[in-house]
């Protein structure tokens, strides 16, 4: 049903702005997930054969527009972040907007590049359990490193969590998507949040404010938390404003400490991105992850 809805769309797609229409260049496969905001389903550039993603967004389910200069019509803030990054050269850790379409008056066709074996960290984790810390730190600096790339280009993402991070299962390069609870990254407090609450920080549930860099760095620390023990460590409002995590299996101490400093309670008290980056048990695994080389994870766990 999905598919077809796409099919349909695709064919009112006129090829605008002097651009080939979105049907003569690609081929839409099957779905691969579908969010809040809209289904993604893989595809092919026909062109050379490249695996890409689709992302259908329906404009009514889009929370923010903003304007392109090269464009007359507002777009979905998602495509403009996007545009804002791939820009500048892109970044390893943050996936790649290939191109965009406008389906008159239904929405947009968003085309990503796909790595052609891929699992999002959600699926990743629940069907392996809880990772391995060396395994854990790989993803993790991948993760922060990219952030410091989306940061310095001016975008906050604004949603960090497992199901917005892809893993190439081959290489183990993760990188980041779905930018649309995103935002231009300024200096003064937002208060406006679509994210996942389950991921929001003690300001947000308390004071519906928030500024960006305490935003990710908390999101940060739910995440790692997630990935070495299997499972997030808040679910309800009054959990987060404890701002107490509870460890529910072996996690070395290093690694508890870098999670307990993300989750501090109070915003000033979190790391940067940077902090992060150079604390002991991100220090720690540069050794091992060049043994890592060599010894080639389990085959059947991956
Ligand atoms: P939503 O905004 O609805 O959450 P996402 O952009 O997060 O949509 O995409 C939904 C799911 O589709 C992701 O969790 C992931 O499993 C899959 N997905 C999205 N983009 C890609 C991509 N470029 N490559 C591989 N899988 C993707
Ligand atoms: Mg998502
Ligand atoms: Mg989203």
């Amino acid at each position: 049903l999905e598919k077809r809805t796409v099919e349909l769309q695709v064919e009112e797609d006129g090829g605008k702005n002097g651009k080939e229409p979105f049907c003569s260049q690609y081929r839409c496969g099957p779905l691969l997930g579908s969010g809040g905001f809209g289904s993604v389903f893989s595809g092919q550039r026909l062109s050379d054969g490249l695996q890409v993603a689709i992302k259908q967004i329906s404009s009514d389910r889009v929370q923010q527009w903003t304007r392109l200069p090269s464009e007359l019509r507002p777009v979905p803030m998602e495509i403009a972040l996007l545009q804002r990054l791939s820009e500048v050269g892109g970044h390893g850790g943050v996936i790649r907007m290939l191109d965009w379409f406008e389906v008159e008056g239904r929405g947009f066709l968003l085309v990503m590049e796909r790595p052609p074996q891929c699992q999002d960290l959600f699926d990743f984790i629940t069907e392996r359990g809880a990772l391995p810390e060396r395994l854990a730190l790989r993803f993790f600096r991948q993760i922060v490193e990219a952030l410091q790339f989306v940061h310095a280009h001016g975008v906050v993402h604004r949603d960090i969590k497992d199901e917005n991070i892809v893993v190439d299962t081959r290489t183990l390069e993760v990188k980041i998507i779905d930018f649309g609870s995103g935002a231009p990254l300024k200096e003064t407090a937002y208060d406006e949040f679509e994210g996942t609450r389950v991921y929001s920080p003690p300001e947000w549930i308390q004071a519906r404010s928030y500024g960006a860099v305490p935003l990710s760095v908390w999101s940060l620390g739910v995440l790692l938390f997630n990935m070495v023990c299997g499972d997030i460590p808040f679910e309800r409002d009054q959990e987060i404003v404890m701002a107490t995590p509870i460890f529910t299996r072996h996690v070395s101490k290093e690694c508890q400490a870098l999670i307990r400093w993300c989750l501090s309670y109070r915003p000033e008290d979190r790391p940067s991105l940077e902090d992060i980056l150079s604390h002991p048990w991100m220090e720690g695994g540069e050794e091992e992850e060049e043994e890592e080389e060599h010894v080639s994870l389990p085959s059947a766990s991956l």
